[in-house]
């Protein structure tokens, strides 16, 4: 029996491979390798498919999301408010930034942050709201945002699984204050290595986040931002990045296919979340159940790989569980032991997708 991979990042650079020597022969003939044509012209281009904010292009997710707190974070505050289910990478953003950081929980449908919850940890302390689009899901920016403008915080858009999900206020990444992306080599739209980017309306935040990306520097050696650090997206990255910008439309319309598939081949013990329309890109294809564990090992007993994200919610994380042993975030936790996520990628072969159908059927 074959066995459907979570991922295989192989087959598209395979696929790719000349075009993709083509992308890097080109930098390399440039003579730049740093902050060059390259990464100027992706900066600009992912800004138009934003609808028009200013892209600063750093050197991961994680580094996006911390660059972004920073430069966003109103004058006299310092706690960021997240959820807890999304991989942890607001939480250490925040907390390499000596940000401190308090927990919403998510709404049991979407898994994204609930508004309804925020109200309750809100005050005036608190200069920052992440919400994620999780999975591929556009989230509720509007009603987040509507919220946070009475308690004078703004919001923080974590696009890393969501690039190219737009809504009726157009595209995630330019709803909100400030937003951060990631390329990481599985991501919808993925470089060969690490890369992230920040994109943000406001020109002072922009002006912050490109400072802070580069020593702090407002003007070549002239730190005028305190907190700088070095990360900047490479030239080769940014070549290989604007050559894949051209395939993720389709990438991701492809991903809504596999998912709309999984979710005609569930049973009642097995809740497929949707990912219908623009607003949802696909990036993990994620299952609920109450019979996790069996699902798990049901699926790799017919050749099918899973992974759950994420096991264990950023409150119950070891390195730092003792500060917030009093935190309570009932459906958090209650959907950590019930998510499992099933191989999606454009590039899964029909009999593969047809596996993955027949194995969520027999369950
Ligand atoms: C992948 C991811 C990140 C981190 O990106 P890196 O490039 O790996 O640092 C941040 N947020 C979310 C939601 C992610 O999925």
């Amino acid at each position: 029996m074959q066995r459907v991979p979570m991922n295989d990042l192989s087959r598209a650079l395979t696929r790719d491979h000349a075009e993709i020597l083509r992308s890097v022969s080109g930098v390399l003939s440039s003579g730049w390798l740093v902050q060059g044509p390259e990464h100027n012209a992706f900066e600009s281009e992912l800004g138009e498919l934003l609808g028009g904010p200013e892209v600063i292009g750093v050197a991961s997710g994680t580094d996006a999301l911390e660059i972004a707190m920073r430069a966003a974070m109103p004058a006299g505050r310092s706690v960021v408010v997240t959820a807890a289910n999304c991989g942890g990478y607001a939480t250490t953003a925040a907390r390499r930034a000596g940000f401190t950081i308090r927990y919403a929980d998510v709404d049991v449908d979407t898994h994204c942050l609930d508004p309804r919850h925020l109200d309750s940890v809100l005050d005036d302390q608190v200069g920052i709201v992440v919400v994620t689009h999780l999975y591929g899901r556009a989230a509720d920016v509007r009603d987040v945002q509507a919220v946070c403008a009475s308690h004078g915080a703004l919001v923080l858009e974590d696009c890393a699984q969501a690039i190219g999900a737009a809504t009726a206020d157009g595209p995630v990444g330019g709803l909100a204050d400030v937003a951060s992306f990631s390329f990481y080599p599985t991501k919808n739209l993925g470089a060969l290595g690490d890369g992230g980017a920040v994109a943000a309306r406001d020109p002072a935040i922009a002006a912050a986040a490109r400072a802070l990306r580069q020593y702090g520097w407002t003007s070549k050696y002239t730190i005028g931002h305190d907190g700088g650090r070095n990360s900047r997206l490479d030239e080769l990255q940014a070549a290989v990045l604007r050559l894949r910008l051209h395939g993720l439309e389709a990438g991701n319309h492809r991903r809504r296919e596999i998912i709309a598939a999984y979710a005609a081949s569930a049973t009642a013990s097995v809740r497929v979340l949707p990912a219908e329309g623009t607003g949802h890109v696909g990036h993990l294809a994620v299952v609920v159940s109450d019979r996790r564990d069996q699902l798990r090992q049901h699926l790799d007993a017919h050749g099918v790989g899973s992974d759950v994200h994420y096991p264990v919610p950023d409150h119950r994380q070891p390195a730092f569980a003792a500060e917030y042993a009093d935190v309570s975030l009932p459906v958090t936790e209650r959907l950590a032991g019930q998510i499992l996520s099933v191989p999606i990628f454009p590039e899964l072969r029909d009999d593969e997708i047809q596996q993955v159908c027949d194995a969520l059927a027999s369950f």
